[in-house]
């Protein structure tokens, strides 16, 4: 709804009003500059039961793929949830259900389904592509890569609470039920009490991998980590450049993540009011770091205005 897109915003903003600007803050004297709200990386791996994942879950569909309704877990998980070990405390929080900063993967910006979009108006490949999620909340850009047959799909969000409440039910709800009718689907039946292909879903979980945290952090986790990794093909990024204090470690995330021929989608309001981003800036920041080549791919005039942008290294083929 209306209300709930603002109290999303609303919160979301105010998350990035703190986050990541170094010395700005309540605690400025008592922390180190430069680690001040810094959110660590972390690694959530997928639970062998996988309907301990869907449990107490309600899930609804949205653009044909299942979503866990966010009511829901406000309502189950307020209050517990205190895993994000986040510096500051005292700044924005989400009902209680996110401690801390939080950077509105709680809800679906429209940017996302724009990007949706336009993966099938210009006909995206995922098929066997290695792809990341980046900044994926709910994660249905990463579900539709993943449905698109790529090889490995990696989801990123800021808050452990958004990977674990919302991206990976909605992974694995999605997962599980490949095998059903979109009349299923259709009739809202509860995903766990469909007949199911549980090897075919462990193979298609199998593919996925989710982190939350920092950018910065994310990517060094993964960098040196000694998991293999290889770096991806695709990334696709909604309405990540809302803070100009963050463009720095996105832009170095994308150099340092993206393979030397991979793509970049980013989907983004053209400006966000109020935080002062927007899509000029970051192109700005792109030419200025002469790393990449971008290109407006698509814009959209109805409502607010938005953008996709591609990217790809200069020297890319
Ligand atoms: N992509 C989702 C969508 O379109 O619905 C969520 C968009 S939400 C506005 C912004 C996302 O970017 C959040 O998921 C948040 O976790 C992530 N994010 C923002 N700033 C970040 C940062 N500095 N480091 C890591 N993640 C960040």
């Amino acid at each position: 709804s209306q209300e709930s897109m603002e109290k999303g915003r609303k919160t979301a903003d105010a998350g990035a009003d703190c986050s990541l600007r170094p010395g700005v803050g309540q605690h400025q004297e008592e922390a180190p500059r430069t680690k001040h709200c810094v959110k660590a990386a972390k690694e959530h791996l997928i639970p062998e039961d996988l309907n301990k994942v869907l449990e107490n879950k309600v899930m609804e569909t949205v653009s044909d793929l299942y979503h866990v309704k966010v009511s829901v877990v406000e309502m189950t998980c307020s209050g517990d949830a205190d895993s994000e070990g986040i510096v500051s405390k005292s700044v924005s929080s989400h009902s209680d259900l996110i401690p801390g900063v939080y950077e509105g993967g709680l809800k679906i910006w429209e940017c996302t389904f724009d990007l949706m979009d336009y993966f099938s108006e210009a006909k995206i490949e995922f098929r066997n592509k290695t792809v990341l999620d980046l900044g994926c909340g709910a994660g249905l850009l990463g579900i539709v890569a993943l449905k698109g047959k790529a090889e490995r799909v990696h989801f990123q969000d800021y808050n452990s609470t958004v990977i674990e409440e919302i991206t990976l039910p909605n992974v694995v709800a999605n997962c599980i039920n490949e095998g059903s009718s979109r009349e299923d689907r259709k009739a809202s039946k509860p995903p766990a009490k469909r007949p199911k292909n549980a090897e075919a879903s462990t193979e298609v979980l199998n593919k996925c991998r989710f982190f939350s945290g920092e950018w910065s952090e994310v990517s060094q986790l993964l960098l040196s980590s000694n998991k293999p990794f290889s770096k991806y093909d695709i990334i696709l990024t909604s309405e990540t450049i809302y803070n100009p204090d963050y463009y720095s470690a996105l832009h170095d995330t994308l150099a340092q993540l993206l393979d030397k021929n991979g793509r970049v989608y980013l989907a983004s309001k053209v400006h966000y009011f109020g935080v002062g981003g927007g899509i000029y800036l970051f192109e700005k920041l792109i030419e200025e770091r002469n790393v990449f080549k971008s290109s407006i791919v698509k814009t959209i005039d109805e409502g607010l205005q938005r953008c996709i942008m591609e990217m790809a290294f200069k020297d890319s083929s």
